[in-house]
């Protein structure tokens, strides 16, 4: 464990910081309520503040209140979604406000623990929660925070090891404040947010802004941004696939309900086929029409999820005559209105390029 700056001294730094140059006009730091604070944490996780505004805004206007928002049909909400990525935070969402609607009579628990019982919620987010919305003592450690803590120590290796890990949160513990009080752990918790996202940023940190500078050791060693050590590298695999887009007479295209486990689950997307099956074939085995459609390659594009890279080739297929009627799970939509579907973000690109037609 590194040496450690007196914890009082730290929190006097960075709280006087914050008073000065914090961040206090964001919206869920209006009217702070744990739901508020809950919903802006989750939808920032490995999103942009700038990126967050208008889905947090939104979602608050359509679900002012966490039963609202329990009550609502899951496409309702993964509609609400669509582009923000990363979807199965959207369905831990809604189980997590039914969960606290049912279980918890409308009401967040009032621990880091049993906070952390809740779907999607982990001990950094939980702590964000208990610390800015009820004023608890309570450690964070999400991205920003672990990048700060990493170069003020220079602790070499990748915080998603898990001894690095540990460490990072044995020294954030140590320079959380202690007993409960209201303003200054809402405001130390969000100090550490905000040193991370406005000086302490990934390239180019502003250290002659930061008010740790005298005491960081990485930018006394003149390289900040050695620190925290890069994930080792791995290539990503490449996978193929063809997304058909079955068009009927009436020029309304198929969509179909994925299920929930797997890539964009539970958001509606276009049929998938393997690369090298003939989609004109597949449509009539599959019986959407009774004479060969024909069949439009697009130009392939490129996905990329956390863990693959999937290239796309989009498919037109003009069905005749009259396609068989969508069974349940499926749906034909105008391109130009597909109504209030969660859609994934290439589903939703590629409607906007088929409404242009
Ligand atoms: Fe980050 Fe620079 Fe501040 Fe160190 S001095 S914590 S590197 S901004």
């Amino acid at each position: 464990m590194p040496a450690l700056m007196e914890a009082q001294q730290f929190q006097r730094l960075v709280l006087a910081w914050y008073r000065q140059h914090g961040r206090k006009d964001l919206p869920w730091q209006q009217d702070i309520s744990p739901y508020r604070v809950w919903l802006s944490e989750i939808m920032l996780q490995q999103t942009q503040v700038t990126t967050v505004i208008p889905y947090f805004n939104a979602f608050i206007e359509a679900f002012p209140k966490v039963e609202d928002l329990a009550a609502a049909a899951i496409d309702d909400v993964l509609h609400l979604w669509t582009g923000l990525g990363y979807y199965a935070r959207a369905r831990n969402l809604h189980k997590c406000a039914q969960m606290v609607s049912e279980q918890w009579g409308g009401e967040f628990p009032r621990s880091v623990a049993e906070l952390q019982t809740l779907p999607g919620i982990g001990r950094s987010t939980a702590g964000a929660i208990a610390s800015i919305a009820m004023g608890l003592p309570a450690p964070i450690l999400d991205g920003n925070v672990k990048r700060v803590l990493a170069r003020l120590h220079a602790l070499e290796g990748w915080p998603g090891n898990s001894q690095v890990q540990k460490q990072l949160w044995q020294i954030s513990e140590h320079y959380t404040p202690a007993r409960p009080a209201k303003s200054k752990n809402r405001d130390f918790t969000q100090v550490m947010m905000d040193l991370g996202a406005t000086v302490c940023k990934r390239s180019k940190p502003r250290c002659d802004a930061c008010p740790l500078m005298e005491s960081c050791i990485a930018f006394g060693q003149g390289k900040p941004e050695a620190y925290p050590g890069k994930k080792p590298k791995q290539d990503k695999p490449c996978k193929s696939t063809q997304l058909l887009m079955l068009q009927n007479p009436a020029g309304q295209v198929l969509l179909e309900q994925r299920p929930d486990s797997g890539i964009w689950g539970g958001l509606w997307s276009f049929p998938e086929l393997a690369l090298g099956q003939d989609p004109a074939d597949h449509c009539l085995s599959q019986q959407w029409c009774t004479q060969a459609p024909s069949a439009e390659h697009w130009n392939s594009f490129r996905h990329t999820f956390s863990h693959y890279h999937l290239d796309i080739t989009p498919v037109l297929v003009q069905l005749k005559p009259l396609p068989r009627v969508a069974e349940p799970g499926h749906a034909w939509v105008d391109p130009a209105d597909p109504g209030q579907l969660g859609l994934a973000a290439p589903v939703k690109k590629l409607l906007q390029q088929l409404a242009q037609i």
